[in-house]
Formats: C-alpha cells, sequence, structure tokens
C-alpha cells in the first residue's frame, strides 16, 4: 500500500508541475489506481488453526487476491473464535471428520493445510479428491515418497499443489537470486546455511516422531536445504552428515537435535549447513561466489529479513510475508502465474529427496549421491 501511495505522490507532485499534464488526469489516474482490484479472488480455507495459521489468516486479512472463507478444526471453540473475529459462514466450516463435503461448497476454492508435517500426506490427498486447490504447509510430508504420492493425487485431480515457501518472494531473498542470476557473484562456489533455535515445551508435537516425521531438520533446517538450492541456483548430486545429540531423554529415536550436513553441487560448489534444535541466534545464510558475496542475517524469520553484498546493503522493503505469499500464489493458481522461484509440490519433493539423504547420510556415515 505504501509504495502505490508514494508512487501516487510522486505522480501528482509530477504532474502538477508540468503544465501539459491537467490536474484531472492526476485525480483520475488516482482513482484508477485506488480502485480495489475487482477481479476474481482465491476463496481459502485454513485446515489447522494452531499458531502459523493464526499468522496466515491476519496476514491474509490485508490481501489484494486472497480471501479467508472457510475453516477447518477439530475444537468447536476455536472455530467460534475465529468465525467471528474473520466473519465466516458457519457454511463453511469443517471439521477433521467431514471436511471431504467441501467438494460441494462454491464458496472455498483452495485449502491451506497448516498442521503437524505427519498429517500432511492424507490431508492433501483428500483436500485434492475433494477437487480443491492446495497449499500445504513444509515439509510438505514426511519424506519423499509421500511428497510423490501428494504430487500424483493432486495431477490426478487436476488441482495445483503449492507448498508454503514464503521466502521465495521475499525482496531481499530475490534480489541476490537476480544478481547471482546476472553474474554479479561470478562462478559460486560456497554457501552457508545457518538454522536453528532452541526448542522449548519437551510434549509438543514437534518432537514427537508420529507427528513431525523428525526433528530439527524437518521443522528449521528445511530452510537451509531449500536456501542452499535457491542461493546456489542448482541441484545437488551429493550430501554428507553429521549427527550430535546432547539430550537424548528431550530428542528421542528419530528426533534429530542437532545435524551438520554438506551439499556438493555440479561443478564444484560446496554447502555447509548446520540444522538444531538446541542452539539460539542462528539465522544466517551466506553465498561466496568468485567475483563477490551475499549475507543474509535474519535470512528466515518473519521479517524483517537483512541482508548485504560485497556492493552494499539491501534496502528492499520488507513486506508482510504470508500476505505477499499469497497474494502470489492466487495468481499462480487463478492466472497460471509463474513464480521466480519454484513452490510447486516438486519443488517440496526436492527438498523431501536431500532430507532422506542427510537422514541417510547421518546414520550410516556414508557420503549419499543424489538424483534430485
Ligand atoms: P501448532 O501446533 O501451533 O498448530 C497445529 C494445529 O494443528 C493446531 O491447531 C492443532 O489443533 C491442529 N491439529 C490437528 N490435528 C492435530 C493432531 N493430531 N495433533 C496435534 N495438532 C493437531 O503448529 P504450527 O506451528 O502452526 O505448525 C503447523 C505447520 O505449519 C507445520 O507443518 C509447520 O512446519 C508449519 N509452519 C510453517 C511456518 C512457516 O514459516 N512457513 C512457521 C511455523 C509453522
Amino acid at each position: 500500500m505504501r509504495s502505490r501511495r508514494d508512487f501516487l505522490q510522486k505522480f501528482t507532485a509530477t504532474a502538477l508541475a508540468w503544465p501539459m499534464i491537467q490536474l484531472n488526469t492526476a485525480d483520475s489516474l488516482e482513482k484508477i489506481i485506488s480502485q480495489p482490484y475487482q477481479g476474481k479472488m482465491l476463496n481459502v480455507a485454513i485446515m489447522g488453526l494452531g499458531s502459523y495459521g493464526s499468522r496466515v489468516a491476519a496476514a491474509m486479512q490485508d490481501c489484494q487476491r486472497a480471501k479467508l472463507t472457510g475453516l477447518i478444526s477439530g475444537t468447536p471453540a476455536k472455530v467460534k473464535e475465529w468465525q467471528q473475529k474473520y466473519g465466516i459462514a458457519e457454511k463453511n466450516c469443517y471439521n477433521y471428520e467431514n471436511f471431504d463435503q467441501i467438494k460441494d461448497n462454491p464458496d472455498i476454492d483452495a485449502v491451506y493445510v497448516i498442521t503437524p508435517n505427519a498429517l500432511h500426506h492424507d490431508q492433501v490427498i483428500r483436500v485434492a479428491k475433494a477437487g480443491k486447490q492446495v497449499i500445504c504447509e513444509k515439509p510438505m510430508a514426511v519424506n519423499a515418497q509421500q511428497g510423490q504420492e501428494m504430487v500424483d493425487a493432486c495431477k490426478q485431480a487436476n488441482v495445483k499443489l503449492l507448498v508454503g515457501y514464503r521466502l521465495h518472494f521475499e525482496p531481499k531473498t530475490l534480489e541476490i537470486i537476480h544478481m547471482r542470476k546476472a553474474g554479479d557473484f561470478g562462478k559460486i562456489m560456497f554457501f552457508q546455511g545457518l538454522c536453528g533455535f532452541t526448542i522449548g515445551d519437551p510434549n509438543q508435537w514437534r518432537l514427537d516422531k508420529k507427528l513431525s516425521g523428525g526433528g530439527a531438520l524437518m521443522d528449521i533446517g528445511i530452510y537451509a536445504v531449500n536456501g542452499a538450492r535457491y542461493m546456489v541456483g542448482q541441484e545437488p548430486e551429493w550430501v554428507t552428515a553429521q549427527e550430535n545429540k546432547t539430550n537424548p531423554e528431550k530428542f528421542k529415536k528419530g528426533i534429530d537435535e542437532t545435524i551438520m550436513f554438506q551439499l556438493g553441487f555440479p561443478g564444484g560448489a560446496v554447502a555447509s549447513c548446520l540444522s538444531t534444535y538446541a542452539m539460539n541466534n542462528l539465522d544466517r545464510f551466506f553465498l561466496d561466489g568468485t567475483d563477490g558475496f551475499a549475507e543474509l542475517q535474519p535470512a528466515t524469520g518473519y521479517g524483517p529479513i537483512e541482508g548485504k553484498t560485497n556492493k552494499g546493503p539491501l534496502k528492499q522493503p520488507h513486506i508482510t510475508h504470508q500476505t505477499k505469499q499469497m497474494d502470489e500464489m492466487a495468481q499462480i493458481i487463478l492466472d497460471n502465474k509463474k513464480p521466480e522461484v519454484p513452490v510447486n509440490g516438486e519443488e517440496g519433493v526436492k527438498d523431501l529427496k536431500i532430507m532422506d539423504a542427510i537422514y541417510q547420510a547421518a546414520q550410516t556415515g556414508k557420503k549419499i549421491e543424489l538424483k534430485v
């Protein structure tokens, strides 16, 4: 909104200073530009009214192209509260038993699945079978096979499957990608991704393998996996990994506390990454090439993302990630817009293939060759 206002102020000032342009020209331009978007909106139901679902719902209130119109939850009290807060009709509210009926609801075009990781597979497939477009949170599933089944189910149902990779629309991240594509950093040689935080409550679903599918790598290390790919601009061909566990009582079997992993790319670039649930102050990407570098810190939080390159600080504006993501995803779904960095199910499967290999490498100590 601010940029539109800035543009109008600048344009009006220019127009007034230029005798050939009449005041009413600027007036009518203001009217045209200030018109709210009149076309088709993407009507979205959120499944899973938890902490991230709440953030997405709040951010969607500022969307131009996407609208929250439905809810899917197992907690009636939460549904009531959200209905009042966001004006959601009773007929657009479902629970986990009856949400297949959404297929008969013309008020809902897409379902955004924001539940614990291990539930995504079955829920996404059910949504696809109900004929609705699907957006699914990261990690899209708990292994690549599940991810591929979800991609196949959505293809078969002729619906799109998108993964909630909000950073693929983040301006400073995109600027680094543009600079890398323009050759500003020369030949890319190295990426470092440090992602972690100290996790609290030992009883939460994130530390229960049945619901999470794994530990820090599934939850936060995935940002380094995904970031390595969009920063380097290639797919890795091998992976090595080492696991460290200091608290086996909290981080039970199948829940990784800390994993260090390395990725090798065609042409010789390497990535060195850390994924952890046991350290704070870790949210940093660093990209190094023969002619320059880029750094983001914080790199993956909700923002503002901060960064610099060898040419100076990155000054792109902060945007609310989830508002931008949902407006862009509405255009991907409704207008077939092609995003600069893919956010489709296939993109999610690529991350899962690498994560499967990281777990295998950490368990066996072997270098795992990859075909992503
Ligand atoms: P949360 O615990 O706050 O919310 C999960 C929701 O799922 C709750 O409302 C819960 O009631 C519901 N749920 C349904 N069935 C459940 C079951 N069997 N057990 C437990 N809960 C159940 O978690 P969250 O932080 O909102 O995470 C949800 C998803 O969103 C995860 O996949 C996570 O990785 C993802 N996420 C993404 C981002 C991002 O920046 N893209 C940030 C946070 C979380």
